[in-house]
């Protein structure tokens, strides 16, 4: 029942893609200088831990680009300490999104601020209202595998669907570039 108490406008991100690998990290570094990575189904699907050539090749493109590059998970797994060493980025883990703290405690470590930082990931309940909250601007991807997500994650997807049927009314047009992702 919680989706009666939040706004509509806390789960719209500010842009969506199909992929981390479809932004033009280049144009966006005019405004930004951060990008923040949710893990699971964003970076990585749930059950396959292995970093291929693609996303060391994009973690390649934004050190070249000077961003500031943490990843920041829900996760409590040892695969988010493996996946960020193998990408020489900090990581948060157990990061309990959509609460702030997580959001704050890694903007303080990378020396950034909310406005300048991005925030990528697959979850409106998490990721997207959680970085709205926190003041970072969120990017929505579309969840990379669903069929392995857990069962706390299915439930945050039906949430994401009442969510989505709220917005609609309020944003139609960026409802259904969500829904159609
Ligand atoms: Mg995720």
């Amino acid at each position: 029942m919680i989706h009666w108490l939040i706004s509509a406008t806390r789960v719209l991100p500010m842009a969506v893609y199909k992929t981390v690998f479809e932004l033009d990290y280049e144009a966006y570094r005019e405004h930004y200088d951060t990008v923040i990575y949710d893990l699971d189904n964003t970076l990585l699907p749930y059950d396959d831990s292995t970093v291929t050539d693609q996303i060391y090749q994009l973690f390649e493109t934004l050190s070249t680009l000077d961003y500031k590059v943490m990843i920041v998970s829900n996760s409590t797994s040892a695969r988010v300490q493996a996946t960020a060493e193998a990408l020489g980025v900090p990581w948060i883990k157990s990061a309990k999104k959509p609460l702030k703290g997580a959001f704050f405690k890694a903007l303080k470590h990378l020396g950034s601020t909310p406005k300048k930082a991005l925030f990528i990931g697959d979850q409106l309940m998490t990721d997207v209202w959680g970085a709205n909250r926190a003041g970072l601007n969120p990017i929505l991807v579309r969840a990379i595998k669903r069929k392995s997500e857990k069962w706390y994650t299915r439930l945050n997807r039906r949430l994401e669907q009442k969510m989505l049927i709220k917005l609609s009314r309020i944003e139609p047009e960026k409802a259904k570039e969500i829904q159609t992702l």
